[in-house]
């Protein structure tokens, strides 16, 4: 065990038909605001099945401009989950609105509570986001329920969940609120370094999405360099919110084998819940059948005893070379939160008892045993450990 390599949470393996895509925009000489963002957001919105895809510098752009787009301002609020990526937090104070946390489903549903939710509506509540974690669906038909008679928004950050559905509802994850946004960030499941894009079916939404992304101009650069247009206006504070072309052509040209690499990662996690079933000690979210229409992005367990958390990923790490990591604490306890806690129990213990293992396509089964060896010696050694001193 001792030369054994390292397993790396994330790996990712570029072909060669995707650099060829980057090195010929660079051989181009247009370098951003062009045909290679026109492109990929055609293929993406037909991915999607819905009416407007605007590609963005990120997620957290989009989750901004969605945000702004359903009419958030200062002194509103937009409820999320704690067991997010701080960015769902924060693009609603970069609105001058506050954030308000409802509580998650639980250790079997990290998905936001709809009932919490409804609890935590008032006069400035402004729209709800959905965070479809590890690329699993959350529960969208109560959610919209409550913001229809809220009459408020909902907004879908689907960071995790490209190519993903629901149960039992062929519409993909993104599509089913006012805007979803989506992250192209280089551990996502389709990436390209830094990059995001926001869907909507809304043309108004869509509209002041494309004007804000790029300071309000009333024209783009590729619209000029085209001689569609020979002057512009600003119309209202926009932002450089904007995507380049090497990303772009980048992103097109992996989005062809998404569906075949988040296959692969559903066959993964099957064999995962598989190998891992008998283990006493931890719990695996979600249900099978929710695995096979996930995007399966990364692969949380829960250790049933919490304070084992840290000196098995300790363990896993040092005595195994297993890197594992916390997806995630939750939100409300990180420092630039705290004033903002509120009762939230089981995002706070997800907060602490979670652990995600390796999961990208090319892992190998040989290594993926590994993982899983680590992870039950672990837990039989800590808590063997903590019988024998009587904790
Ligand atoms: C990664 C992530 C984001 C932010 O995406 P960026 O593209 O890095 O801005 C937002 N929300 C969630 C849930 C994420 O995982």
């Amino acid at each position: 065990m001792g030369d054994a390599p390292l397993i790396p949470l994330f790996d990712v393996q570029l072909e060669q038909a995707h650099i060829d895509a980057v090195a010929d925009t660079l051989r181009s000489g247009w370098l951003t605001m062009g045909p290679r963002t026109q492109e990929f957001e055609q293929a993406f919105a037909e991915h999607l099945d819905c009416k407007h895809a605007i590609a963005l510098a990120n997620c957290t752009a989009a989750l901004h401009l969605a945000y702004l787009a359903a009419g958030v301002g200062p002194g509103d609020e937009v409820i999320v989950p704690p067991i997010t990526f701080v960015a769902t937090a924060a693009a609603a104070r970069y609105c001058g609105a506050e954030p308000v946390f409802a509580d998650i489903k639980g250790n079997h549903d990290l998905g936001i509570d709809p009932d919490d939710v409804a609890r935590k509506v008032t006069p400035r509540t402004k729209a709800v986001c959905a965070v479809h974690y590890a690329g699993y669906a959350a529960d969208l038909p109560a959610l919209r329920a409550v913001c229809e008679d809220a009459g408020i928004a909902l907004i879908e950050d689907a960071a995790h969940s490209p190519s993903a559905t629901p149960v039992g509802d062929s519409r993909k994850l993104g599509t089913h609120g006012l805007a979803g946004c989506f992250s192209f960030f280089s551990n996502k499941v389709l990436s390209c370094g830094e990059g995001g894009l926001l869907a909507t079916d809304d043309d108004d939404v869509a509209a002041t999405v494309r004007s804000l992304r790029s300071h309000s101009l009333t024209s783009g650069t590729w619209d000029r360099h085209r001689g569609h247009a020979h002057g512009y206006d600003v119309l209202g504070l926009g932002y450089n919110y904007r995507m380049d072309e090497p990303r772009a052509a980048l992103l097109t040209a992996r989005l062809t084998g998404l569906d075949a690499d988040v296959s692969r990662r559903r066959e993964l996690v099957h064999r995962y819940r598989e190998l891992i079933s008998d283990l006493e000690g931890v719990t695996v979210p979600y249900e099978d059948a929710e695995v096979d229409v996930s995007s399966c992005y990364v692969m949380p367990v829960i250790v049933d005893d919490h304070e084992l958390r840290d000196p098995l990923r300790a363990f896993m790490l040092e005595e195994r070379k297993v890197q594992t990591s916390v997806l995630y604490p939750a939100l409300h306890e990180l420092t630039a939160y705290t004033d903002r806690a509120s009762e939230l129990p089981r995002s706070e213990f997800v907060g602490r008892a979670e652990l995600t293992l390796p999961l990208f396509p090319t892992l190998t089964e040989d290594d993926q045993d590994r993982v899983v060896a680590s992870l039950a010696d672990g837990v039989r050694n800590l808590t063997r450990a903590g019988a024998a001193t009587g904790g």
